[in-house]
């Protein structure tokens, strides 16, 4: 591994010709480098969950069909073009800090540079589409929400779904209703064979694809308060009373969290995707972001300890 010439703290200050820097909401600014991982395979960290989810999603018959259906009506292009209609592009001049951490978590990750937007909505969410030339979007109510290294981390997260090449199946899962309604028409059979047999394993993979997803995300920002509060933020940030959220509090709720049953789980996040939410469930995913870096996941990996600094 070799250090970038990424610095992640203080305030950003761009018109003194300063690097923009991450904010830190709370504490002294730490500095340091971050580190880049040449030739980091996904099989590296990725959770051992999503393989497992991935493999039972492959090995239901018809989802291959279902997916060359989903290349061939040209889906990527149709969110592509809407996106480019309705949003704002990220680039070195649009959003510079923006456009600075996309290239920090790209360098880390070893992934080219996807297109990165902020669209206009309220409520915070973050998305990665295409699976040829995947773009992501961030909402404008998850930039307002959360600090500098707070939109690292999920532009982190977002590469990771493209790291570890989750994003044509994300395009299926975020888009079944649809797509099953188009090739069902097209294709008398197909809609309702993979309707039937694929909606379980899909968002089951697809809530565990989260996971590999965060571990991307703590391999950018390299530092746990920045992934822990960017979940109690997604769990319950209400931005007038960020002041009075206590981290340590928090990691003693996502420890003391079990997994609910699996299978409930899945049609509650059924129900959930339906409304496009597409980063739910914030504290099982804290909780096992949190087990990876105890276990020493994250160590062997970045070649420090977390829990050391
Ligand atoms: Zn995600």
């Amino acid at each position: 591994m070799s250090d970038t010439e990424a610095d992640s703290d203080k305030a950003p200050e761009p018109d003194k010709g300063a690097e923009p820097e991450p904010e830190r909401s709370g504490g002294a600014p730490k500095r340091r480098k971050l580190r880049t991982y040449p030739g980091l395979k996904a099989s590296a960290f990725m959770h051992p969950w999503d393989v497992k989810a991935t493999d039972n999603l492959r090995r239901v018959p018809g989802f291959d069909r279902l997916v060359s259906k989903v290349m061939e009506y040209s889906f990527e292009r149709v969110f592509y073009l809407q996106n480019v209609a309705d949003n704002v592009r990220v680039t070195a001049k649009m959003f510079p800090r923006l456009h600075k951490y996309l290239r920090w978590a790209c360098a880390i990750l070893g992934v080219d540079e996807p297109e990165l937007y902020v669209s206009m909505d309220p409520q915070p969410n973050a998305f990665t589409y295409g699976h040829k030339n995947p773009f992501i979007v961030l909402t404008s109510g998850l930039v307002d929400m959360l600090d500098e290294e707070e939109r690292f981390y999920v532009i982190g997260h977002e590469l990771g779904h493209i790291k570890c090449d989750h994003v044509l199946y994300t395009v299926v899962a975020q888009n079944l209703a649809a797509i099953l309604d188009i090739i069902g028409q097209a294709t008398l059979g197909i809609g309702a064979l993979v309707g039937g047999a694929l909606a379980i394993p899909l968002y089951d993979w697809y809530r565990k694809a989260e996971l590999s997803a965060d571990r991307a995300a703590l391999l950018c920002v390299q530092d746990k308060d920045v992934a822990i509060r960017t979940f109690m933020k997604l769990a319950g940030g209400a931005a007038k009373l960020y002041e009075e959220m206590d981290q340590d509090e928090f990691i003693r709720q996502i420890r003391a969290y079990d997994d609910a049953d699996g299978s409930q789980l899945n049609k509650a996040y059924k129900v959930l995707i339906t409304v496009f939410r597409t980063h739910p469930f914030p504290i099982m995913r804290a909780k096992h972001l949190d087990a990876w870096i105890q276990e020493g996941g994250f160590s062997s990996i970045a070649g420090f300890d977390l829990e050391a600094e």
